[in-house]
């Protein structure tokens, strides 16, 4: 099912159930670990996802993602959406790719620039940014084209403003729905939504959210991004530093009610960032599906 289609009721009713996705990443140890993630998805299947996005490693370390796609689709009959980067990937490289998996009857790509690596020789230039690829994709399949969105902005961006006119610049390419970057206050995505809509961009942008686990991973997420962690959430990572139990507890509580909040706003998905485990973001969903 095309991303048109899985969010035809943009602008949904408030407290409905949203369309539910799920983004996971190709195991580091690589086909042997598959096994695993196949029993976390398994487990995240009772939701009902009208979609599950496998990231792409940047710089070509894609990590047999083109083998769980396929697994993904044919094994655990997931509507799969394959991610693709601009970073070192050449036009043959991904007309490749992309055909293949538009004849296996995948329909949705998310077109990103991803990040430079560090440690890669040979780096093609084809694409620079992602409309580039965006453009690219449009014509070389029927496949629908998602992109990612930053509440906050993105990292490299001079100011939001920028980031958003960029953003027109991937939707005005043919881009049919936003992901966007994790945020812990939900006014960041608010806000962000009434800006991208003066923008007179009108399609779904679906919120990102990423259940906590531990400081460790909030660290590095903030490091990475421009991601606001409140004072509150700040004092409550500090007390549960050392003890994973209640830190997981915690991160479940707070996305659950972040997740009401989105609802009771009116959003038409949520996308969560598993991190390749079902504990968490099943729990959430337990929570919000509850009360909804
Ligand atoms: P772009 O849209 O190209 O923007 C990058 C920067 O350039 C921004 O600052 C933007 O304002 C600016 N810009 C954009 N277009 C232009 C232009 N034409 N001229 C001048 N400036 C411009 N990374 C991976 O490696 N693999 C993944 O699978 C992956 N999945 C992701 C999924 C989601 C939902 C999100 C939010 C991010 C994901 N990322 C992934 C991370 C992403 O690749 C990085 O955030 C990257 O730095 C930016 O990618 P982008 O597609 O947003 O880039």
């Amino acid at each position: 099912m095309k991303l048109s289609e899985i969010y035809e009721d943009r602008a949904i009713a408030s407290n409905v159930m949203p369309k539910i996705s799920f983004e996971v990443f190709p195991p580091k140890g690589g086909e042997d670990e598959f096994p695993a993630l196949y029993q976390e998805l398994n487990l995240l299947k009772k939701y009902n996802p009208a979609l599950v996005s496998l990231t792409w490693g940047a710089g070509g370390k894609n990590n047999n993602s083109m083998e769980l796609v396929k697994s993904l689709l044919l094994d655990l009959n997931l509507n799969v959406m394959a991610h693709f980067t601009c970073i070192c990937n050449s036009k043959e490289n991904v007309e490749k790719h992309i055909k293949e998996i538009e004849s296996l009857g995948i329909e949705n790509v998310l077109a990103l620039r991803g990040d430079e690596p560090q440690d890669i020789d040979v780096c093609h230039k084809d694409f620079r940014y992602a409309n580039e690829l965006v453009t690219f994709i449009k014509s070389k399949t029927d496949l629908s084209i998602a992109v990612a969105g930053y509440p906050e902005g993105h990292i490299e961006a001079p100011d939001l403003k920028t980031d958003i006119d960029n953003l027109k610049r991937k939707v005005d390419c043919g881009a049919e729905a936003i992901y966007t970057q994790l945020f812990f206050d939900n006014d960041m995505y608010y806000s962000y939504v009434e800006k991208v809509r003066k923008q007179g961009i009108e399609i779904p942008i679906i919120p990102g959210i990423m259940p906590v686990i531990s400081c460790k991973q909030v660290e590095r997420m903030t490091s990475m991004a421009k991601v606001l962690v409140p004072v509150k959430m700040r004092e409550k990572l500090e007390k549960f530093r050392d003890c994973p139990e209640d830190m997981k507890k915690f991160g479940i509580e707070y996305a659950s009610i972040q997740c009401s909040k989105l609802i009771d706003f009116g959003v038409c998905g949520l996308h969560f960032y598993t991190l390749n485990k079902a504990y968490s973001t099943s729990h959430i969903l337990d929570n919000v599906m509850s009360v909804v």
